[in-house]
Parts: C-alpha cells; sequence; structure tokens
C-alpha cells in the first residue's frame, strides 16, 4: 500500500496514529446521517417542485439525502432579490464584506468534520481529499478578503493639472452567477462565491446536480456568518433550467464557471446574445494534461508523481495527468516502476485511511470511462491496472488503468478519470512532443521532470500552459502559492487564488473635479 497523498493537512495528518483516530472518529459519526436542501432565496428555504434524492457514488444504495431543484420561476425571483440588493453591497465597506467571509472560513473550521463526512459520501472523495477541500475553502476566504482589502484600499488623487482632482475608484459590476463543479464541491465552490463577494458584487450560487447537500449547507454557513441573505442566493438544480434563465438574463453581469469547454463556449454564446450590457465570463475548464520525462529524471521519485497526479481523486481534477511523455531510453525501467505502484493502489471505501482511489462521480461517468479504457486497451497496450478491493463492487469505481498508445491525437476528448496514457519518445523528438501537447489547443498543467535545468526551463517555456510543475506532482494548486488556471480550450484566467483575480469582477470609475 503506499499513500499517493500529500501527508500533511490541517487538522490530521493520517500517516499519524494519534492524529488520525480522533479525526476519523469524528467524521464517522456522521456516516448515517441524511441531509437535505433547497433553494435558498432572499434566505428563505423554498421547499417545492422537483425534489432528488442523492444516493453515494460508493454505494449506490445509500441514500444521502434529498434535494429540491429550482425552477424558471425560482431562479427569476432570485435574480429579483440580487439585483436589488447591489447598489447597497456594493456600497458596504469593503472591511465588512472581507470580515464576513473571515468569519465564514472559521465557521468552516467549526464544522470540518461534517463537510468532509458529506464530501467523501456525496461526492465519493477520499478523506485526504476532504480534508483538502475545507483547507482550500478557507484559503480562498481569507486570500480574497486579504486582496479585496488591498484592491479597494484608496490610494490618494492621480496626477492631474493644477485645480484639478483625479481620482480612480474601484466596484462590483452587479450580479454574479457563479456556476461551480461537482469536483470541487467546496473549495471551488465556496472560492466563485468568496471573490464575487468580496469585491461587492451580490450572487447567485448555482452548485453542480451531484454535490448539492455539500453547497446548501455551505450556504447555510455564509449567512450565519453575516452574508446578507439578500446577497446571496443559492439555485440547486438542473444545468439547462437553472443555468439556461441565468445566462440569458440582461441583469446578471457576469459569469463565473468551472466546467466543461463545450459549457463554458455555450454560456458565453448565450450571454452575448443578450440585449443588455456584454457580461464577463469567467470560465476555468478541461485539460488534456501532459507530464514529459527525460532520461535524467529519477525515476522512484517520478513514478511517484506520476501515480499521485493521475490517480489522486480518481483522476477527477483538471489538472490531473493524462499524457505521460517517457523518453525511450528509460522507459523500460519507468514502466516497470509504475506497474509495480499501480498494484499497490489501493481502491475503495473513500472514507477508509487505506484508500488511495475512491469512486467516480457516477454511473454515467463510470460508463464512458470504462468504455474509453474497453477501446483504447484494444488500440494500444495495456501496460497495469490496479486491483479492486471488494468494497468497490458496490458503487461508481473505475480501475485506475495506465495504458500505451502512440500519440496524444489518438485521444479526441478529455477522459476525466484515473486513466493515464503513456507515450515513448525518442531524444531527437522533443521539439515534436511540444508540438503536439500546444496542437491540442488545451493549456492546463504541464509537468516536467529532468536534472537537466536548461531542458527544463525551455520545455516550461515553449508548451503554452496556465501551470508548469517542475520535478515534482502537477496537482493540488495552494492558493496564493501556485495561482490556479489554463489559456486556450482550457479557460480564459486569470488565475483563482491568485492576485489578479479579483480584478475580472470589478469596474473602474475616474472622476475628475474642478475643484
Ligand atoms: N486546483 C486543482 C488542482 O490544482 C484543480 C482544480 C480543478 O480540477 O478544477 O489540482
Amino acid at each position: 500500500q503506499i499513500y499517493i497523498h500529500r501527508p500533511n493537512s490541517d487538522g490530521c495528518n493520517l500517516l499519524v496514529e494519534s492524529h488520525y483516530r480522533p479525526f476519523i472518529d469524528a467524521v464517522c459519526q456522521y456516516k448515517d446521517q441524511q441531509w437535505s436542501g433547497s433553494p435558498i432565496v432572499n434566505g428563505e428555504s423554498i421547499e417545492s417542485g422537483e425534489k432528488v434524492t442523492v444516493t453515494s457514488p460508493q454505494n449506490r444504495e445509500h441514500e444521502v439525502g434529498q434535494i429540491y431543484y429550482a425552477d424558471e420561476e425560482t431562479t427569476r425571483k432570485a435574480i429579483d432579490i440580487a439585483h436589488g440588493a447591489f447598489p447597497n453591497w456594493s456600497r458596504t465597506a469593503v472591511e465588512m464584506r472581507a470580515q464576513a467571509l473571515e468569519d465564514y472560513a472559521n465557521l468552516l473550521e467549526e464544522h470540518k468534520h461534517e463537510l468532509i463526512a458529506i464530501c467523501t459520501l456525496e461526492a465519493g472523495k477520499s478523506l485526504q481529499d476532504g480534508i483538502d477541500e475545507v483547507r482550500e475553502a478557507v484559503d480562498f476566504c481569507r486570500y480574497y478578503a486579504i486582496e479585496a482589502r488591498k484592491l479597494f484600499s484608496y490610494d490618494g488623487p492621480l496626477l492631474g493639472p493644477t485645480g484639478e482632482m483625479n481620482e480612480l475608484f474601484v466596484q462590483g459590476k452587479g450580479v454574479f452567477a457563479c456556476i461551480s463543479p461537482w469536483n470541487f464541491p467546496l473549495a471551488i465552490f465556496t472560492g466563485q462565491i468568496a471573490a464575487a463577494l468580496a469585491t461587492g458584487n451580490t450572487v447567485i450560487a448555482k452548485p453542480a446536480e451531484q454535490t448539492s447537500l455539500l453547497a446548501y449547507r455551505a450556504v447555510q454557513l455564509m449567512h450565519e456568518a453575516g452574508i446578507p441573505k439578500d446577497v446571496l442566493q443559492f439555485l440547486p438544480g438542473k444545468g439547462a433550467v437553472v443555468g439556461g434563465v441565468l445566462s440569458s438574463d440582461d441583469r446578471i453581469s457576469g459569469v463565473c464557471f468551472t466546467g466543461s469547454t463545450v459549457t463554458a463556449k455555450n454560456i458565453n454564446r448565450s450571454l452575448a446574445e443578450r440585449d443588455g450590457a456584454i457580461a464577463t465570463l469567467i470560465a476555468e475548464t478541461g485539460g488534456q494534461n501532459a507530464m514529459i520525462i527525460d532520461s535524467t529524471a529519477l525515476p522512484e521519485q517520478v513514478m511517484t508523481d506520476v501515480v499521485h497526479s493521475a490517480f489522486t481523486s480518481a483522476g477527477q481534477r483538471c489538472s490531473a495527468l493524462r499524457v505521460l511523455y517517457v523518453q525511450e531510453d528509460v522507459a523500460e525501467r519507468m514502466l516497470e516502476l509504475l506497474e509495480g505502484m499501480m498494484q499497490e493502489l489501493h481502491v475503495g471505501d473513500p472514507i477508509e485511511r487505506r484508500t488511495d482511489v475512491g469512486p467516480v462521480i457516477d454511473d454515467k461517468a463510470k460508463k464512458k470511462l470504462d468504455d474509453h479504457i474497453a477501446e483504447i486497451t484494444e488500440t494500444g497496450t495495456l501496460i497495469s491496472q490496479a486491483p479492486m478491493s471488494d468494497d468497490a463492487a458496490t458503487g461508481s469505481f473505475v480501475r485506475p488503468t495506465a495504458v500505451m498508445i502512440d500519440s496524444i491525437h489518438d485521444l479526441k476528448e478529455e477522459h476525466f478519470g484515473p486513466i493515464l496514457h503513456v507515450v515513448k519518445y525518442k531524444a531527437s523528438e522533443l521539439n515534436q512532443v511540444i508540438n503536439d501537447i500546444n496542437s491540442t489547443g488545451y493549456g492546463l498543467t504541464l509537468g516536467i521532470h529532468s536534472r537537466n535545468e536548461s531542458k527544463a526551463a525551455y520545455i516550461a517555456d515553449m508548451v503554452n500552459v496556465g501551470n508548469v510543475y517542475i520535478n515534482r506532482n502537477q496537482i493540488g494548486a495552494v492558493v496564493g502559492v501556485q495561482p490556479f488556471g489554463g489559456q486556450g480550450l482550457s479557460g480564459t484566467g486569470p488565475k483563482a487564488g491568485g492576485p489578479h483575480y479579483l480584478h475580472r469582477f470589478i469596474t473602474e470609475k475616474a472622476r475628475s473635479n474642478n475643484v
């Protein structure tokens, strides 16, 4: 058994028994609890309309709770309220907005055991992933609170002719629709909302259908922390219904979206067709992320980082490694190590400490991934598949798989799961490898393993991606440390958790006064 998780995280080091025991006991007390949720409009829970039963990806017999979905009428009502609340909220002092986010961050820490339990049960994320979710959500709130204070602090008049006073002010844009994914049901959900609120926008939060219960609990905590009820609306529901109304309503000033490239383009189209103002779209989308390893790399370190990058969170990260380029001269040794490490992976119940890979999000995702494995192992050559434990029989589990293929172009789309594609290359073909990666049009993460510093720097410069990781794994960007986001088909930028993120949420006003 290998632990592919980051060993040390806030609140619990899963490798130290004395940390782990009380922590797991506290999380497990929620194991049989059921949660319920609904749209929240102006602070009121709307318990009517379509009601959906939420089951766990780890065991479809296990009911996690029930959620009411918003319909078009509720969505319009939420926009009315958020639109009406904007003038007041945008004039609320930045200090109060920042303080409310910091209070929410404290509540997240206070309720971490429950939140991790929901994350594990509803999203099938591993215990370590659940811990990291809470950590990242807290980081986003504190980081954006600090950045908003800086951005909104007035730094005096601009230069100008005598007798004229020139000043520049920033303010929120209006109502932001925050549409978030199921793979980071607390962290990205929180990050989008925190950025929009800190900058004085009002928010309509639309979580992914699969992870509405965790999002509902988070919104309750945001309101408890002092985010006014008319400022933050919550609309769980179908993308076509809620997202459709949001992206076609003139009163939406911006959309912050994380999800597929296709959906981002649809939102963009729909926003552009409205009669109203030109809206802002901040989109973080998919990737076809590669890692290039050359003959100077250290095999043990490389393969630990490869397994970590490809299989953590069952490969369901935008940042995850999909295509590994191995220099031919060292391929045999590298692949032998990969095979050995994959045999040590524990695929099973996400709440167990020994689990490295939990389920994927649902049966639809499982089917797509299983179909791809069947097809690609037919055309390519199977390298290794991890064993499945007995408890992987009950849910949406996909067997971690590594397969040798000829080219990145054999992949027509991103495969969002625990599947690693390996391509061998000759040292003389490095520029071709770089061209091939760039020609996918995606540009999110890139891993490089090389002890040749100038070669690593060359590759990092030539490949068009948002995040390059050298001689380490290529996932788990830390807020304020590795600002995260891509280019091209991978997103619009700016980078989440980076110093320029908040700028896209604001508008500026220059005032010239002939005093
Ligand atoms: N920020 C995450 C990471 O670095 C990925 C975010 C995503 O999957 O959207 O692993």
